[in-house]
Formats: structure tokens, sequence, C-alpha cells
């Protein structure tokens, strides 16, 4: 059936870049045998399932949605996918993406944007913009995404769907590819939390391939997923998280939700954040520098794309081409942005005081959460904007995630899920619930509650 939807609507939401119909269509039948023979299966088995394009996938294609890996085929699978196959899960496909994950949009894709299916003229958010209208478009009932600094959040909230940044180390890196490290976290995408928490749990977990994973039991999503309540709970509205900016109707629809809060039984607790105001240039100090360092693999030698080998030039030439014909524009700033920062003499100046903020911001949450359980916030200032309208401003885009990032430096978790559409366009708002490191469960509990 979802093979039969792909057919009919992804000409125009593009939310695919590679389906796997003979693969999809073997391991469903590889379920039914198993459960005629009535050997014991995982919650999850037969559902189907699209993962980012961002995780290796052993034998089918992995772009990042970038040229320069046009063509790779990797040789091992994503810890993520190898979790998902051992669950039994029905893998669909590769989702479209921002190239290497840089953007809010999915415009910034070598393979074309996706639409977002509540208006296809519209962003579906991004980097993760495909898993998240592929849900939206009833293509994939489940989809995996990253969030560095909102991925998987924007374009859930852009796009009615729910999506969880789990705590930093929750979920193993391995095989996912690197934008960067300190920030790149994998997550569930869903249509209900009850959804996502099963996802959530099926990939979720230590992994000794991933040195930053963390070594401790998975928070138990899935009961609190089925145990929805606020009841006694203390919530948090941050101060800085409103005011110029955001859509009225956005703010309408937040200020509902703490009211549908208060009177599910929760203590509304106002704080004041000053350090999150920094949040975004830091951001664009360290992600640009991170990426400047894990894109250096992409020398023409190791993968995919090579431009110029004709046997006339040297190997570095071949590298400086490939990374030209191969990168788009908001890579190559990223790069040059990154390398800059990095550079000696300047190193100081923007690397080490972003480095400072990101502590300061680490422990204003700590502060927070000494006060409250939760802190709840709009997922995005603003609904989904027309396709072009940012594409020519880097700084419009970057704005789209304001309320996110905090999260990822400070490496807590928190969920994006829908609090109804803006009444001026008719577009879904997201509620975005933020959690402290390893209290993923709370997210759900307020979740279930208030979905
Ligand atoms: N939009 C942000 C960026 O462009 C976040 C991307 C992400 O979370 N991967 O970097």
């Amino acid at each position: 059936a979802h093979l039969a939807r792909i057919d009919a609507v992804d000409e125009k939401v593009n939310a695919f870049l590679y389906v796997d119909r003979e693969g999809a269509l073997a391991q469903a039948r590889a379920v039914d045998e198993k459960r005629a023979k009535g050997e014991k299966l995982g919650p999850l088995a037969g559902v189907p399932v699209a993962l980012k394009d961002i995780f290796t996938t052993e034998g089918i294609p992995t772009t990042v949605g970038s040229k320069i890996l046009e063509g790779w085929i990797p040789p091992y699978d994503a810890t993520v996918t190898r979790k998902l196959k051992a669950a039994d899960v029905v893998i669909l496909g590769k989702t479209n993406m921002d190239e290497f994950a840089m953007g809010s949009s999915t415009e910034n894709s070598a393979y074309g944007p996706t639409g977002n299916p509540w208006d296809l003229t519209r962003i579906p958010g991004g980097s993760g913009g495909g898993s998240a209208a592929a849900l939206a478009a009833y293509e994939a009932p489940l989809t995996l995404g990253t969030d560095t600094g909102g991925s998987i959040r924007q374009p859930a909230a852009v796009t009615g769907t729910v999506g969880v940044k789990p705590t930093y180390g929750g979920v193993s890196r391995y095989g996912m590819v690197a934008f960067s490290s300190s920030l790149d976290q994998g997550g569930p995408c869903a249509r209900t939390v009850l959804d996502a928490a099963l996802l959530h749990e099926a990939i979720a977990g230590h992994d000794e391939l991933d040195s930053t994973s963390i070594d401790a039991p998975v928070p138990p999503v899935v009961e609190a997923a089925r145990n929805g309540s606020v009841q006694g709970m203390r919530v948090g509205v941050v101060k800085q998280f409103r005011g110029e900016g955001y859509q009225a109707g956005v703010v309408q629809r937040f200020d509902e939700s703490v009211e549908l809060l208060k009177s599910l039984g929760a203590e509304i607790v106002e704080l004041d954040c000053p350090t999150f105001d920094l949040a975004l240039s830091a951001y664009y100090l360290i992600a640009p520098s991170e990426c400047s360092s894990n894109l250096a693999r992409f020398d023409a030698m190791r993968y995919g794309l090579r431009v110029g080998d004709d046997g006339t030039k040297s190997a570095e030439d071949v590298t400086a081409l490939t990374r030209e014909a191969g990168f788009g524009d908001e890579v190559k700033r990223r790069i040059i942005l990154g390398t800059y920062a990095l550079s000696s003499g300047y190193y100081d100046a923007y690397y080490g005081s972003a480095q400072k903020v990101r502590t300061l911001i680490t422990r204003e949450f700590e502060a927070a959460f000494e006060q409250v359980d939760v802190i709840v916030s709009p997922t995005t200032p603003t609904t989904a904007f027309p396709i072009g309208e940012r594409a020519d401003d880097p700084m419009a885009m970057y704005l789209a995630d304001l309320c996110t990032i905090p999260t990822n430096l400070a490496g807590n978790s928190a969920m994006s899920l829908p609090c109804g559409l803006a009444p001026e366009d008719g577009l879904p708002v997201g509620l975005q619930i933020i959690a402290p490191a390893m209290k993923d469960d709370r997210l759900y509990k307020v979740g279930a509650a208030v979905e």
C-alpha cells in the first residue's frame, strides 16, 4: 500500500531519493513467513520505515543529498539501520534532505526540493524535509531523521507531524554521515507520539562503535507515551522564545497550548534565559567548524564522484575539481566559514568564544531544570514559508532554528508535535517540549497528554 501511495504522489512531493521496491517486498514476505512459523516478532515487525539519506544502508545508495556522493553504495549499515533490520521493520527507501543536512527547507538538496504536502509550493522544513513530507503525505508511517540544530523538529512542526531529538549520545551516530559531530543526533519521526516512542525504542541504546554513545538504559519512552500526564508537573516558558519575528498565529497556538497544560494540572513557571539569544551565533561557528573538518574526507579518492581524473592532473587538482563540482553553495559557505573560524589567530576569538557560550547555555538549562520538569516553546517562529522565499538569504533561513538550537548545544532532548493550525494561513504549528538529558521519557509523557 505504501509503495502504491509513493507511486501516486511522490512525483509531486519528491520526498524520496530512492525507493527499494524489491528489498521492501522481500522483507515484508520474510516477516510473513516468520509469523506463519510462529516465531517471535518485535512490536514494529512488518512496519515500513523510510530513512533520511544520511544513514548508510548496505547495498543501497546513500547520497546525503549531495552530488559528491552520487553513485556511492555503502558497504555497511549504520547501527540504526542494523537495529531496524533486527527489529524486522521493512525499509522502504531513502528520503530527501538538504545537502549534508545543512539547511531548513530541503532546497539545498542536489536532487531538487521537496514539497510540503499541506501546500506543495511551500517548504517541508529541513534538513529532513523528505522524512517529514513522507509522513504527512502518507507515503510512510515512520521515518528517521537527524537533528544538528533542528532538522527533525522544524520539519515536524511545519508538516504537522511528530519529531524527536533524543539526548545527545542516546542514539548511535555510527554510519550517520557526519555534519557536526558534537551536535548531530539521529531520532524518530512519526505521525503520533506513541509511534515515535516505538521507533525511538527500536533505534536507541549504547553502541561501542560510537565513542560518544551513552552507556545507560534507554529512557522508558514507550511506557511514558502510553501514560500521558502533566498532573503536578512544573512546565517552564522561556521569555527569550517569543517576540520579534514570531508569526501571530504561531504565538496564539502556543499560548493556547500553555493554557491546555495548565488546565491539565501543570504549573507554569516563567524562565529568563538570556544566553539563549546567543545560541544561533555560537551554533554558526561551532557547526561550520566541525563540518569543515568532517567534510575533508570527501577528497575524490575514497567515495563517490571523481572529476578530471584523465591521467594528466595531480591528485590535488582532481580533489579540487571534484569539490568544486560536487559541493553545493551552502556546503562551500560553511566549509569556508569553519576553516576561517578555526584558523590560527582567529580561533580564540571565534571558535573559542562560541564554546564558552555553549557552556553558558548548558548551565542555563541546568539551572532551569532545577525549577521545572520540562520547558515548552514554539518549535519554529513561523509556519512553512514559500519555496524560494529565503533561498538567497542565509540569515533569514538560519532564523528558522531559533528555538531548536539551544537544545543541540546543551545536548538534552526535545520533541515537536502539532498544536493546531495558524489562523492566518491554515498551516500547521509545532509545540516544542524540551527535557533534561536522559529524561527523554518526559517528552513523551507530556506529548501524549497534550496530543
Ligand atoms: N538548519 C540548521 C542548519 O542548517 C540545522 C540543520 C540540522 O539540524 N541538520 O545547520
